[in-house]
């Protein structure tokens, strides 16, 4: 076991013994060594590598260390820039698994589920590399061959990953098998950037690698009032829902591709798909109307929690809460509220 302590050893370590299996956080590699699956002839460990766990952010882009966990990449500085990269890491793992693994593991394993992935695809960022023969940098989707394997050269390692800072909204949501944390079943990140009036959006395990919809994309962008950061026409969520829904690639379901990711049905997979980007799009330009009908639900709910702290639990609510949470109904607007409140 080779364990650097500076990114120039790494490398010349890495050139030294090509047969090295570099590991970071070992949350991919370590089930694999410990059920005899992998049996490694040497490691190369990179935690021990300051260089790799530096955030470095400027105007225009923030360069993040391959080695930052996942419980790095939701802290404040981070979250603040990229919200979408923040959302992803806290649905990935357990907080055990976040404390370990890493934004450069979640890369080279290349995983369609990975949570990393779809954000960075749909964000334009690029991962940069680096071996004894120089750096490297290309983008995301480029590391990848059409089975979703990273392309990276004997030696090389991924030291960083670039991301632009883009001005908007972004956001990240998964669907997992059990409801709760768990590996994508289907993942949406969606990415809109009000100065270069652009949308982004890219799917994770809907295909070997993860997918870019630009169609999609290119039609909201051109349905956005961006003068006004609006949506005019309420029937453009369940649109453009559909139309995210309709890029997911048509493949058998159960265990597939070269990672053996979970897949699921191509009803099923639509349908997720097409839930996670009406929310996401709802998430990033809400529907005229709803921001106040969600305030005014939250504050009904408040008053509940109150009342039942002061009569108990048992007592009755003078003011049921309307049974459905406050989303915004398919394909209609808003009601506008007559009564002044909200
Ligand atoms: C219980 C559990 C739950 C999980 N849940 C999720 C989940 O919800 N979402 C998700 O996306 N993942 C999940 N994972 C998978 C895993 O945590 C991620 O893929 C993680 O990002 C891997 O990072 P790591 O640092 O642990 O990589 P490691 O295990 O150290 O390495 C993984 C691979 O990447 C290579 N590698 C690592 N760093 C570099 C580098 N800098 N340059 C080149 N190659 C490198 C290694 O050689 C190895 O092949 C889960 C894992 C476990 C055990």
């Amino acid at each position: 076991v080779a364990l650097p302590v500076s990114l120039d050893e790494a490398v010349s370590v890495a050139d030294a013994r090509p047969d090295a299996t570099l590991i970071a956080g070992g949350t991919d590699l370590m089930p694999r060594i410990n059920a005899g699956r992998l049996l490694p002839s040497s490691l190369l460990c990179l935690a021990g590598v300051p260089d790799l766990r530096a955030v470095w952010p400027s105007e225009d882009e923030i360069v993040l260390g391959a080695g930052l966990t996942f419980a790095e990449l939701m802290d404040r500085q981070v979250a603040a820039l990229l919200p979408a990269l923040a959302q992803a890491a806290r649905t990935l793992g357990t907080p055990q698994v976040r404390g370990q693994a890493t934004i450069g593991g979640n890369l080279a394993t290349g995983a369609p589920d990975g949570d990393a992935l779809p954000v960075l695809v749909a964000l334009g960022a690029e991962v940069v590399c680096r071996s004894v023969r120089g750096w490297r940098q290309v983008p995301v989707l480029d590391l990848y061959d059409r089975a979703g394997g990273a392309r990276l050269e004997p030696g090389e390692l991924i030291t960083s990953v670039r991301v632009p800072v883009t001005g908007g909204m972004q956001s990240f949501l998964k669907i997992t098998s059990s409801g709760g944390a768990g590996r994508a079943v289907v993942s949406v990140s969606l990415v809109i950037d009000l100065e270069r009036r652009t949308v982004s959006c890219a799917l994770g395990n809907t295909a070997p690698v993860v997918q870019r919809c630009d169609h999609a994309g290119h039609w909201l962008a051109a349905q956005v009032d961006w003068e006004a950061s609006a949506i005019p026409d309420p029937r453009t969520y369940e649109t453009f829902a559909r139309l995210v829904a309709e890029s997911a690639a048509d493949r058998p379901a159960g265990q597939g591709g070269a990672h053996g990711t979970w897949w699921a049905d191509a009803d099923y997979q639509r349908r997720a798909v097409e839930v996670c980007a009406r929310r996401a799009l709802v998430r990033a330009l809400p529907p005229v109307g709803w921001l106040e009908q969600v305030r005014r639900y939250q504050g009904q709910a408040e008053f509940q929690r109150n009342m039942r702290r002061v009569l108990g639990p048992d007592a009755a609510s003078p003011t049921p809460l309307e049974p459905a949470p406050p989303l915004p109904p398919a394909g209609a607007r808003m009601p506008a509220r007559t009564d002044g409140v909200g």
